[in-house]
């Protein structure tokens, strides 16, 4: 496994390898690696004959006061994650060598970043993807995978690559969950036992919904009633919003008629939960 922190020798080996014919897959993330992020790793490992990881905590997408400072940052574990899931490359830029003295480019997704996160994480989505976008260039995958844990990031970089016709490939990853459901994330680590096990109400606020949508339940407003009160029952917690939206535009829906998504974002003591999960009227109660 190269660990390479240059970007001229990351474009050129991948360069290289896509030149001999091998296929390329890229997984970026910020590191503090989990098994979230190791799914990720395992399906481009399945898919592609090269995998490249890149850890980078992007100052640009955190919003000012926003955690980017004590974000867990720990590569020598990062690099043993990564050595067992038998990757190829990993790419540790510094912030100087992405940035230099600054940028003034950035990629904006316009109407797919106005709900859910958008408002509350002013500037996120621009810094995501603007990395993204100048990671595909440092790295040309062929394929490159994204966690449905960020559903709306996910959204963001499909409508960019379709926009700005980059050639790869992106590949959706089911979240991957703690035993009692909470979808893991780096930032779970903020969590003190209390407030861990307080967190695991959301997911099961959100399977709960799932099943009420199967039984028949179709109204928005009566779906995300239930899913505050589960969580709020379970604790102190700040809710920016639970919200179901169409799983193609994001667009906020009166009723489920069509393939959504449940989408929500808590904050449980420090830490910004965020979970998602599928609800089709089609395939309720199947
Ligand atoms: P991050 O390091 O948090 O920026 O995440 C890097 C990638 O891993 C993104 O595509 C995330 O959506 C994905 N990811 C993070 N947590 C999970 C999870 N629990 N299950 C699946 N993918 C995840």
């Amino acid at each position: 496994m190269r660990v390479e922190s240059n970007i001229r020798a990351c474009r050129n080996e991948v360069r290289a390898v896509r030149a001999a014919g091998a296929t390329v897959g890229l997984v970026p993330t910020m590191g503090a690696l989990h098994d979230g992020h190791v799914a990720l790793m395992r399906r481009a490992r399945e898919r592609t004959r090269y995998v490249a990881v890149t850890i980078f905590v992007n100052p640009t997408q955190f919003a000012p006061g926003e955690d980017f400072g004590k974000y867990p940052r720990n590569l020598d574990a990062d690099l043993e994650v990564c050595r067992a899931a038998e990757v190829d490359l990993v790419f540790t830029p510094n912030v100087a060598a992405m940035y230099g003295s600054g940028t003034q480019t950035l990629v904006h997704v316009a109407a797919l970043t106005e709900g859910l996160c958008g408002p509350f994480r002013p500037g996120h989505f621009d810094g995501v993807a603007t990395v993204v976008a100048k990671l595909f260039h440092i790295l040309p995958a062929d394929v490159a995978f994204f966690g449905e844990k960020d559903y709306q990031q996910l959204a963001v970089i499909r409508r960019m690559v379709t926009d700005l016709n980059i050639s790869v490939e992106i590949v959706a990853c089911p979240t991957v969950r703690e035993h009692d459901g909470l979808a893991m994330s780096s930032r779970n680590a903020y969590l003190s036992p209390a407030e861990r096990r307080q967190a695991g109400s959301l997911s099961a606020a959100l399977f709960a919904a799932v099943n009420r949508v199967a039984e028949g339940q179709r109204g928005t407003a009566e779906i995300t009633r239930g899913i505050r009160e589960a969580i709020v029952a379970a604790g102190p917690c700040r809710i920016d919003y639970i919200e179901v939206v169409d799983a193609q535009t994001l667009a906020r829906l009166a009723a489920v008629d069509r393939p959504a998504r449940i989408c929500l974002a808590v904050h449980i003591g420090s830490c910004r939960l965020l979970d998602n999960v599928a609800v089709d009227a089609a395939t309720a109660g199947r």
